[in-house]
């Protein structure tokens, strides 16, 4: 990447959370990265479908690796790596073939047949071919590799030969975490039972560190077995296998979930037992739902990546995904409108500001620097308004009304507005239209009402050369408020235009609104609202 000196300038200085990350693998290389690259890494775990975790972890690391490549000219990639060794502790609710799968509890994922039958190699396989859909619809670049092909091709041989060697050192690491009953039993090594194929949680001894030998007693058969842990023979435990993949593969940065703390601090111990130095990252905080509860991938709480995406371009999800990674921040359908608005906002403000604000702006790391040059004419609540009012839930009405607002608006010469036209549409039939309940105005309400009616019959705003009819519409709205409600009260003369003529409590600029909706059709709305009176 060819990077403008004022960008890499400003990048070196830059407060924004990727380029902060970015510089904590500066400091761990002043010297440069030792194997002539830096690898970042994300995991995953194939015994669901990829989700909104696995969404924001892959985007948050690329926007590290991007800021550092802002800062300074090191080649580096980034590793999906997938943990399909992890034995199936239950059946996944919700696959089909529930039984055939109870026969393969506690093997790993990736010996489990493909229950969907479309012939992959196994349940983890089929998992992880969804995995990679998933990151190439985001067009996210990245290496995948799967735990079951670093273990039985032997590339962890080493490392688990050095497991066998600090064995003690281990246990003297993980022990004093462990509950009294749990200690009895725990062991860094799980073999994979050559009779049952079930990843064992049973204690293990050393018997040859060097040629990955070890004994432990089967607890189906009550055989003593000895057994090599080499070449797909077993898995590690999952703190120390953590540790041993990030010394394997060299891995220099890896973030994680906040209820992953404890497993970065033994998992670092572990790795410098075994003669690496930890990666560096940070743990951002999880979502939650608008209930405040965490976000559960059973319970099927929050929102889910296909809901947002359903409803909102994917830009703006990554842009609430940047913001304040280590802040608990909710995620429900309702924040979806004010983040796609203040996606835009950000990306309007953009191409006139200097590097350094630039490098603060979202939308630069979202969109990796090269940041598309887009300003939306109407704003996306304001869409979203219009079309939830009843006869307005299609494409066709609602570019006729932004067709009538401004001739030179078409689908064809505005196809980011078109888009948000679709969402709009979507969101408001499925979630605004059907919550509108228009109220008949009060006593106090009439009078004001009937007044700006004849406002608007008088001076619909257009026909003067260089003024906006918005912000003339808008006049109208203060002038009969400040009349009716006086300035401290204005608020509650535009609650009661909210409520008795779109039927919400909260609304956009009415000036806005009327510019788009036409004065005649909300005229309509206005001698409506005073009919029900
Ligand atoms: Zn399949």
């Amino acid at each position: 990447m060819n990077v403008p000196e004022e960008l890499r300038s400003a990048a070196l200085v830059s407060k924004a959370w990727p380029h902060e990350e970015a510089r904590k693998l500066l400091k761990r290389y002043p010297d440069g990265p030792p194997r002539g690259e830096i690898l970042f890494q994300t995991g995953y775990g194939p015994s669901g479908l990829p989700h909104l975790g696995t969404f924001q972890e892959v985007a948050r690391t690329l926007m590290v690796r991007h800021a550092l490549s802002e800062m300074v000219d090191w080649p580096s990639r980034l590793i999906a790596f997938s943990d399909d060794m992890d034995g199936m502790r239950k059946v996944p609710p919700g696959v089909p073939h529930q039984d055939m799968m109870h026969a393969h509890l506690d093997q790993p994922l990736s010996l489990v047949p493909d229950p969907y039958g479309c012939g992959h190699e196994s349940y983890a396989a089929h998992n992880n071919n969804l995995l990679r859909q998933f990151l190439d619809r985001f067009g996210f670049d990245y290496e995948f590799l799967a735990s079951s092909d670093c273990y039985r091709s032997g590339r962890f041989d080493e490392v688990l030969r050095q497991v066998l060697r600090k064995f003690r050192d281990i246990l003297d690491i993980m022990l004093p975490t462990l509950r009294e009953e749990r200690r009895l039993t725990y062991s860094p090594v799980l073999p994979i039972s050559p009779e049952s194929g079930k990843v064992l949680q049973v204690p293990v001894e050393v018997v040859d560190a060097e040629a990955g030998l070890v004994r432990y007693t089967d607890p189906d058969s009550g055989q003593e077995v000895e057994q090599s842990i080499l070449g797909g023979g077993a898995k590690l435990q999952w703190k120390v296998d953590w540790a041993a993949r990030w010394v394997a593969l060299g891995i220099d940065y890896e973030m994680s979930g906040k209820d992953h703390i404890d497993g970065v601090v033994q998992s670092s111990r572990i790795a410098r037992v075994l003669g690496a130095r930890p990666p560096d990252g940070f743990n951002y905080e999880l979502f939650l739902d608008e209930n405040g509860e965490k976000i559960s991938k059973t319970k099927g709480n929050g929102v889910t990546i296909d809901e947002w995406l359903a409803y909102a371009p994917e830009e703006s999800l990554a842009f609430y995904i940047y913001r304040e990674p280590k802040r608990a921040k909710q995620l429900s359908v309702g924040i979806i409108p004010r983040a796609v608005d203040e996606y835009y906002q950000f990306l309007a403000a953009y191409p006139a500001q200097a590097w350094d604000k630039r490098l603060g702006n979202p939308v630069h790391h979202i969109h990796s620097g090269k940041v598309p040059d887009v300003k939306l004419p109407i704003s996306f609540a304001l869409l979203l308004n219009v079309a939830s009012l009843p006869g307005v839930g299609d494409r066709e009405t609602v570019w006729s009304f932004l067709n009538r607002y401004d001739p030179a608006l078409t689908p064809e010469a505005s196809p980011e507005l078109d888009r948000l036209v679709s969402y709009a549409v979507e969101y408001g039939s499925r979630f605004v239209a059907p919550a509108l309940r228009r109220r008949p105005p009060t006593a106090e309400e009439v009078p004001a009402l009937r007044e700006l009616d004849e406002l608007l019959a008088r001076d619909d705003g257009t026909g003067r050369e260089d003024e906006d009819p918005a912000i003339l519409l808008q006049n109208h709205v203060y002038e009969i408020g400040k009349k009716y409600y006086g300035k401290e009260r204005l608020r509650e003369w535009f609650k009661a235009l909210y409520e008795t003529l779109l039927g919400s409590d909260q609304g956009p600029r009415m000036g806005s609104f009327i510019a788009l909706y036409g004065v005649e059709n909300s005229r309509k709305l206005i001698a409506e609202a005073l009919d029900s009176a």
